[in-house]
Protein backbone atom coordinates (compact mmCIF):
# COMPACT_ATOMS: atom_id res chain seq x y z
CA UNK A 1 0.00 0.00 0.00
CA UNK A 2 1.49 3.47 -1.10
CA UNK A 3 0.99 6.30 1.33
CA UNK A 4 -1.46 7.65 -0.96
CA UNK A 5 -3.62 4.59 -0.05
CA UNK A 6 -3.16 5.24 3.83
CA UNK A 7 -4.34 8.66 3.28
CA UNK A 8 -7.63 7.54 1.53
CA UNK A 9 -7.78 5.07 4.36
CA UNK A 10 -8.14 8.23 6.59
CA UNK A 11 -9.76 10.15 4.87
CA UNK A 12 -12.28 7.40 4.78
CA UNK A 13 -13.03 7.01 8.41
CA UNK A 14 -12.56 10.51 9.23
CA UNK A 15 -15.31 11.31 7.27
CA UNK A 16 -17.26 8.74 8.52
CA UNK A 17 -16.80 8.46 11.77
CA UNK A 18 -15.65 12.44 13.00
CA UNK A 19 -18.28 15.43 13.49
CA UNK A 20 -17.18 18.15 11.37
CA UNK A 21 -15.39 20.32 13.82
CA UNK A 22 -14.20 23.75 12.98
CA UNK A 23 -12.41 24.29 16.18
CA UNK A 24 -10.03 21.48 14.93
CA UNK A 25 -10.22 22.82 11.67
CA UNK A 26 -8.91 26.73 12.45
CA UNK A 27 -6.22 25.48 14.48
CA UNK A 28 -4.80 23.30 11.74
CA UNK A 29 -5.18 26.44 9.12
CA UNK A 30 -3.93 28.67 11.78
CA UNK A 31 -0.70 26.53 12.40
CA UNK A 32 -0.38 26.20 8.51
CA UNK A 33 -0.45 30.32 8.17
CA UNK A 34 1.95 30.60 11.20
CA UNK A 35 4.12 28.20 9.46
CA UNK A 36 4.59 25.90 12.20
CA UNK A 37 5.55 22.49 11.34
CA UNK A 38 3.15 19.84 10.38
CA UNK A 39 3.67 17.63 12.85
CA UNK A 40 0.82 17.50 14.98
CA UNK A 41 -0.97 14.23 15.63
CA UNK A 42 -3.63 12.96 12.56
CA UNK A 43 -7.13 13.88 13.32
CA UNK A 44 -7.76 10.52 13.75
CA UNK A 45 -4.62 9.66 16.07
CA UNK A 46 -5.94 13.70 17.44
CA UNK A 47 -9.62 11.54 18.32
CA UNK A 48 -7.65 8.49 19.32
CA UNK A 49 -5.94 10.87 22.56
CA UNK A 50 -9.37 12.04 23.43
CA UNK A 51 -11.00 8.98 23.15
CA UNK A 52 -8.68 7.68 25.76
CA UNK A 53 -8.47 10.55 27.54
CA UNK A 54 -12.77 9.93 28.41
CA UNK A 55 -12.10 5.85 28.39
CA UNK A 56 -9.53 6.98 31.24
CA UNK A 57 -12.00 9.49 32.86
CA UNK A 58 -8.76 12.19 32.86
CA UNK A 59 -8.92 15.15 35.03
CA UNK A 60 -5.83 16.32 35.15
CA UNK A 61 -3.80 15.79 31.86
CA UNK A 62 -0.26 16.73 31.09
CA UNK A 63 1.39 17.10 27.84
CA UNK A 64 5.23 17.65 26.60
CA UNK A 65 5.09 19.00 23.30
CA UNK A 66 2.29 21.77 22.44
CA UNK A 67 3.45 22.82 19.01
CA UNK A 68 0.56 25.05 17.99
CA UNK A 69 -2.08 23.20 20.72
CA UNK A 70 -4.16 20.48 18.42
CA UNK A 71 -3.67 17.62 20.26
CA UNK A 72 -3.86 19.77 23.45
CA UNK A 73 -7.51 20.74 22.28
CA UNK A 74 -8.58 16.71 21.74
CA UNK A 75 -7.11 15.84 24.91
CA UNK A 76 -9.38 18.89 26.73
CA UNK A 77 -12.27 18.34 24.83
CA UNK A 78 -12.14 15.20 27.00
CA UNK A 79 -11.81 16.44 29.98
CA UNK A 80 -15.03 16.92 32.85
CA UNK A 81 -15.96 20.58 34.51
CA UNK A 82 -13.33 20.90 36.39
CA UNK A 83 -10.51 19.13 34.57
CA UNK A 84 -7.12 20.80 33.65
CA UNK A 85 -4.32 19.95 31.35
CA UNK A 86 -1.07 21.73 31.69
CA UNK A 87 1.19 21.75 28.11
CA UNK A 88 4.94 22.17 27.93
CA UNK A 89 6.19 24.14 24.84
CA UNK A 90 10.05 24.82 24.28
CA UNK A 91 9.47 28.04 20.96
CA UNK A 92 7.70 30.84 22.27
CA UNK A 93 6.03 31.01 18.74
CA UNK A 94 4.67 27.88 18.99
CA UNK A 95 2.78 28.40 22.73
CA UNK A 96 1.59 31.68 21.25
CA UNK A 97 -0.08 29.94 18.41
CA UNK A 98 -1.44 27.70 20.67
CA UNK A 99 -2.18 30.32 23.10
CA UNK A 100 -4.85 31.75 20.26
CA UNK A 101 -5.97 28.67 19.32
CA UNK A 102 -6.98 27.63 22.60
CA UNK A 103 -8.60 30.64 23.11
CA UNK A 104 -10.49 30.52 19.98
CA UNK A 105 -11.46 26.95 21.13
CA UNK A 106 -13.00 28.30 24.53
CA UNK A 107 -10.85 25.70 26.50
CA UNK A 108 -8.30 28.53 27.99
CA UNK A 109 -10.12 28.09 31.01
CA UNK A 110 -9.02 24.72 31.03
CA UNK A 111 -5.24 24.58 29.18
CA UNK A 112 -2.19 26.27 30.49
CA UNK A 113 1.04 26.25 28.08
CA UNK A 114 4.02 26.64 29.97
CA UNK A 115 7.10 27.64 27.95
CA UNK A 116 10.69 26.49 28.02
CA UNK A 117 12.65 23.56 27.75
CA UNK A 118 10.48 20.63 29.23
CA UNK A 119 13.38 19.44 31.44
CA UNK A 120 13.18 23.07 33.24
CA UNK A 121 9.44 23.50 33.49
CA UNK A 122 9.17 19.75 34.42
CA UNK A 123 10.24 20.51 38.40
CA UNK A 124 7.89 23.33 39.00
CA UNK A 125 5.35 20.12 38.77
CA UNK A 126 6.70 18.12 41.39
CA UNK A 127 4.08 18.12 43.33
CA UNK A 128 1.49 17.46 41.06
CA UNK A 129 -0.07 14.04 40.15
CA UNK A 130 -1.48 13.35 36.66
CA UNK A 131 -3.71 10.85 35.36
CA UNK A 132 -3.08 11.08 31.96
CA UNK A 133 0.15 11.96 30.04
CA UNK A 134 1.08 12.40 26.56
CA UNK A 135 4.98 12.66 25.44
CA UNK A 136 5.15 14.55 21.88
CA UNK A 137 8.53 16.35 22.52
CA UNK A 138 12.28 15.94 21.48
CA UNK A 139 12.23 12.06 21.44
CA UNK A 140 16.39 12.08 22.24
CA UNK A 141 15.37 12.99 25.76
CA UNK A 142 12.30 10.22 26.32
CA UNK A 143 14.47 8.63 28.98
CA UNK A 144 14.30 12.05 30.78
CA UNK A 145 10.44 12.27 30.07
CA UNK A 146 9.21 9.17 31.58
CA UNK A 147 11.44 9.47 34.55
CA UNK A 148 9.04 13.01 35.33
CA UNK A 149 5.68 11.00 33.80
CA UNK A 150 7.12 8.23 36.85
CA UNK A 151 7.66 10.66 39.20
CA UNK A 152 4.58 12.70 38.25
CA UNK A 153 1.88 9.50 38.07
CA UNK A 154 -0.19 7.52 40.40
CA UNK A 155 -1.82 3.91 39.61
CA UNK A 156 -3.61 4.01 36.91
CA UNK A 157 -2.29 6.54 35.36
CA UNK A 158 -1.86 6.33 31.41
CA UNK A 159 0.91 7.67 29.64
CA UNK A 160 0.65 7.42 26.00
CA UNK A 161 4.34 8.82 23.67
CA UNK A 162 4.51 9.16 19.83
CA UNK A 163 6.87 8.80 17.30
CA UNK A 164 8.46 5.89 18.50
CA UNK A 165 8.63 3.44 15.19
CA UNK A 166 9.99 6.32 12.87
CA UNK A 167 9.61 4.32 9.95
CA UNK A 168 10.81 1.28 11.42
CA UNK A 169 14.32 2.87 12.35
CA UNK A 170 13.66 2.02 16.10
CA UNK A 171 14.86 -1.30 15.73
CA UNK A 172 18.47 -0.42 14.96
CA UNK A 173 20.54 -0.60 17.61
CA UNK A 174 23.55 0.33 16.05
CA UNK A 175 21.82 3.96 15.60
CA UNK A 176 23.40 7.37 15.59
CA UNK A 177 20.49 9.24 15.19
CA UNK A 178 19.86 10.43 18.90
CA UNK A 179 16.63 10.19 18.45
CA UNK A 180 16.62 6.34 17.67
CA UNK A 181 18.68 6.13 20.87
CA UNK A 182 16.49 8.54 22.79
CA UNK A 183 13.85 6.04 21.55
CA UNK A 184 15.44 2.94 22.78
CA UNK A 185 16.59 3.86 25.72
CA UNK A 186 12.95 5.38 26.74
CA UNK A 187 11.63 1.38 25.69
CA UNK A 188 14.44 -0.24 28.04
CA UNK A 189 13.35 1.93 31.22
CA UNK A 190 9.59 0.48 30.01
CA UNK A 191 10.65 -2.58 30.17
CA UNK A 192 12.82 -2.33 33.57
CA UNK A 193 10.14 -0.89 35.56
CA UNK A 194 7.61 -2.96 37.32
CA UNK A 195 5.06 -0.36 38.40
CA UNK A 196 4.88 -0.29 34.54
CA UNK A 197 3.12 -2.17 31.80
CA UNK A 198 3.04 -1.23 28.07
CA UNK A 199 2.90 -2.09 24.52
CA UNK A 200 3.53 -0.52 21.22
CA UNK A 201 1.40 -0.07 17.72
CA UNK A 202 2.65 0.74 15.27
CA UNK A 203 0.21 3.88 13.05
CA UNK A 204 0.34 4.13 9.15
CA UNK A 205 -1.50 7.11 7.82
CA UNK A 206 -1.70 11.05 6.72
CA UNK A 207 1.57 11.13 8.60
CA UNK A 208 3.23 8.19 7.28
CA UNK A 209 4.49 5.05 9.06
CA UNK A 210 5.13 5.76 12.92
CA UNK A 211 3.46 4.76 16.12
CA UNK A 212 2.85 4.92 19.88
CA UNK A 213 3.53 3.36 22.92
CA UNK A 214 1.12 3.29 25.23
CA UNK A 215 1.64 2.12 28.97
CA UNK A 216 -0.01 2.63 32.48
CA UNK A 217 1.04 2.19 36.16
CA UNK A 218 0.03 -0.41 38.42
CA UNK A 219 -2.56 -0.48 40.91
N1 LIG B 1 1.68 17.39 20.39
C1 LIG B 1 1.63 18.31 19.27
C2 LIG B 1 0.40 18.00 18.42
O1 LIG B 1 0.18 16.82 18.11
O2 LIG B 1 -0.33 18.95 18.08
C3 LIG B 1 2.86 18.17 18.41
C4 LIG B 1 4.13 18.40 19.13
S1 LIG B 1 5.52 18.50 18.05
C5 LIG B 1 5.69 16.85 17.51
C6 LIG B 1 6.85 18.66 19.18
C7 LIG B 1 6.88 20.00 19.89
O3 LIG B 1 7.81 19.86 20.99
C8 LIG B 1 7.37 21.15 19.04
O4 LIG B 1 6.49 22.24 19.11
C9 LIG B 1 8.72 21.53 19.67
O5 LIG B 1 8.99 22.93 19.65
C10 LIG B 1 8.53 21.05 21.10
N2 LIG B 1 9.80 20.78 21.79
C11 LIG B 1 10.97 20.34 21.26
N3 LIG B 1 11.90 20.23 22.20
C12 LIG B 1 11.31 20.59 23.37
C13 LIG B 1 11.77 20.69 24.70
N4 LIG B 1 13.02 20.39 25.05
N5 LIG B 1 10.89 21.10 25.65
C14 LIG B 1 9.61 21.40 25.32
N6 LIG B 1 9.14 21.33 24.06
C15 LIG B 1 9.97 20.93 23.10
Amino acid sequence: MTKKGWQEVDHYFTTKLHNQDEVMEAAIKANEEAELPSIDVAPNQGKMLHLLAKMKGAKHILEIGTLGGYSSIWMAKALPENGTLITLEYSEKHAEVARKNIKLAGLDNKIEVLVGAALDTLPSLKDKKFDFIFIDADKKNNPHYIKWAFELSKPGTVIITDNVVRGGKVTDAASEDENIKGIREFVDLLSENERIDSTAIQTVGTKGYDGFVISIVKE
